[in-house]
């Protein structure tokens, strides 16, 4: 079962924005827009790749969603210190805060989520020949990627190396190393899962981080804060900027290769496993990662380290 993911709206504030749009009294759109876009570029140790001057990566091809509309799935483990039910409704608002976004021109970004059912997969893969299943799962005990303590979630995403378009993406929370909680009051959040993810599912549609120190996909997350919950304008800009209304893109929730919620692909051999690919198409894998090991005592300000593996042929 699918269950459409949209958010609930005043169609009267968005046509009031529209009509004062027509009539010139907004603000014109950013022009000077801040944040970035993920792509296919990866550095090496020979080669950092390129970027401006908001630190946005200029080399290689933009990823991007072939679709108006993504399906995704948790895990149906949860994580063993939240409901399962309430820790879904959690996941859910994060995608419904990237649905249907109103844009300054008066129109609605192109981009809905689909939630279906729990499922038993539990780990970000890619299945190249098989069904897949875009998944948010938590890690409580096997955290196993480098940042250990200090990373939050991972994002990974893969896609065509030559045109950026994305074939899937999975988010994993480290529930290993760090206490997320769910709770609105204020004295007892410690690592806001809300805030977490809606910042993971950026990445999940191709945003990477931003330099506006308010935006949702800034690279840094204060404990204690719920503030990344909420769009901020370069959050809106960055998804009306990749999926316009008139995008002409339709909708289509099925994963590549059709869906399964069951994970067919043997967990992945470390970091730099490769697998061939197939069809002559190759593949590559952008892993972004919100949190890093550096935590400011005085600031109580967690950096975040984002990180771009990307290999041909294979997935991170
Ligand atoms: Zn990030």
């Amino acid at each position: 079962m699918v269950r459409s993911v949209r958010r609930t709206k005043k169609r009267s504030i968005r046509s009031l924005a529209a009509t004062l749009a027509a009539l010139g009294l907004l603000a014109a759109a950013n022009d000077a827009a801040a944040y970035c876009r993920s792509t296919t570029c990866r550095s090496t140790k020979d080669r950092e790749c390129p970027t401006d001057e908001n630190g946005c990566t200029t080399d290689g091809a933009k990823l991007f969603w072939p679709t108006s509309c993504i399906s995704y799935a948790t895990n149906r483990l949860g994580t063993a210190d939240l409901d399962p039910a309430d820790t879904r409704a959690i996941i859910r608002k994060t995608f419904q805060a990237w649905s249907d976004v109103d844009c300054p021109d008066g129109t609605v970004a192109a981009m809905t989520f689909q939630e279906r059912e729990p499922v038993s997969c539990k780990q970000s893969q890619y299945n190249k020949t098989g069904p897949n299943v875009n998944v948010v799962l938590f890690q409580d005990s096997n955290w196993r990627y480098r940042g250990i303590d200090g990373t939050l979630a991972k994002t990974s995403v893969t896609y065509n190396d030559a045109t950026g378009e994305i074939y899937d993406a999975d988010i994993e929370v480290n529930t290993a190393n760090n206490e997320v909680t769910i709770t609105d009051d204020p004295a007892k959040v410690q690592y806001d899962l809300q805030a977490i993810l809606t910042h993971e599912v950026g990445h999940f549609i191709g945003i990477a981080h931003s330099p506006d120190p308010g935006a949702v996909m800034f690279a840094s997350y204060s404990p204690g804060s719920t503030t990344q919950r909420e769009l901020h304008p370069d959050d809106v800009d960055a998804v009306c900027g990749i999926y316009p209304e008139n995008g002409g893109v339709a909708c289509n929730t099925e994963p590549r290769n059709g869906f399964s919620g069951e994970c067919d692909d043997p967990e992945p051999k470390g970091l730099c496993s490769v697998q061939p690919a197939s069809g002559g198409a190759s593949y590559g894998v952008a892993a972004l990662v919100l949190g890093s090991g550096l935590l400011v005592a005085r600031t109580r300000r967690r950096s975040i380290s984002s990180t771009t593996n990307l290999r041909d042929g294979g997935r991170r």
